[in-house]
């Protein structure tokens, strides 16, 4: 079956660098991964052993409250950001991992500055968080669609990272991962939307509305990446055509985290032959 590949690789193939310098050209990025696994099998055994251990970090992170991790899903429509949830946390307990999907923002979201609603979903120590969509959303289709004046949202960038600075300075990781499909491949998902009678709930006629705006979003994910790929908070670009290959290189990186945080049991504060129970 072969081994998983190394956390630093899997790091340096999917991580765009830290400091804005260079364009980032998404068409030159892999849709479909090529380096890292090998064939699906083996990103399936990796993918589920991924899993056992990150539940099992996951529960030494809960006992030992000491920190958090938030775990920032970005993609297009049918790019998956539900089915990693699904798959890197399949053994996860529920007690210690919050997901939050981020939409249209309500009135009162409105009311108060786009990270109102983003702060109050960050997790609490000893906690995971997944955010599926998120406060680039401020950036994304706020951007493309023109929500709010160009000026305010080219702001957004340096707010953004020093906001994720100071999540990271008071013990919350920050690991970002941006799922990227091709256009050919998105084509073919929503087709399978109408086409599956189970999977039809997931068809929203707005998507096909985005879909025509292809390059704007592809661009506006472009000025993200370079704008908000920091050392503290850098993104990560996963291949995601193939769904096996997507979830086992974000299981990868969810679980590297999590190993560098390596949780231990607190000390109870007694010795278990202290009491006697009868
Ligand atoms: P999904 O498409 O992720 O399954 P929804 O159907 O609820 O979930 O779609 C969420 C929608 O909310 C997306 O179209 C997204 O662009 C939009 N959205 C998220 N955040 C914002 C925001 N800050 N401003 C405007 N629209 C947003």
């Amino acid at each position: 079956m072969g081994r998983s590949p190394a956390f630093s690789k899997v790091r340096s193939v999917t991580r765009i660098p830290a400091g804005g310098r260079s364009r980032v050209d998404l068409r030159k990025r892999d849709t479909d991964d090529s380096i890292l696994f090998r064939d699906k099998d083996q990103a399936l055994v990796s993918l589920d052993a991924d899993a056992q251990r990150i539940d099992v970090l996951q529960d030494a992170l809960f006992a030992a409250q000491a920190g958090s991790l938030l775990v920032v899903l970005q993609g297009i429509d049918t790019s998956g950001k539900d089915g990693v949830t699904k798959a890197v946390f399949r053994y996860t307990s529920p007690l210690g991992v919050r997901v939050h999907p981020f939409g249209r923002p309500s009135e009162m979201e409105l009311a108060h500055d786009y990270l109102w609603r983003i702060h109050q979903a960050v997790p609490r120590r000893g906690h995971i968080a997944v955010f599926n969509r998120s406060h680039y959303e401020d950036v994304l289709v706020v951007r493309v669609r023109n929500l709010a004046p160009r000026d305010r949202v080219d702001e957004r960038y340096e707010q953004i990272n020093e906001f994720e600075r100071h999540l990271v300075a008071n013990g919350t990781r920050v690991l970002k991962l941006m799922l990227h499909v091709s256009h050919e491949e998105q084509g073919r998902r929503l087709k399978e939307r109408l086409e599956r009678p189970e999977k039809r709930w997931k068809f929203n006629p707005d998507d096909l509305a985005d879909r025509q705006l292809w390059d704007e979003y592809q661009e506006a994910y472009e000025i993200m990446l370079r704008s908000c790929s920091t050392k503290h908070a850098p993104w990560h670009v996963i291949p995601a055509d193939s769904k096996t290959r997507r979830d086992a290189i974000a299981a990868r990186l969810v679980l590297a985290e999590l190993e560098d945080m390596s949780p231990t049991y607190p000390d109870p504060g007694y010795r278990p032959d202290q009491f006697q129970i009868d």
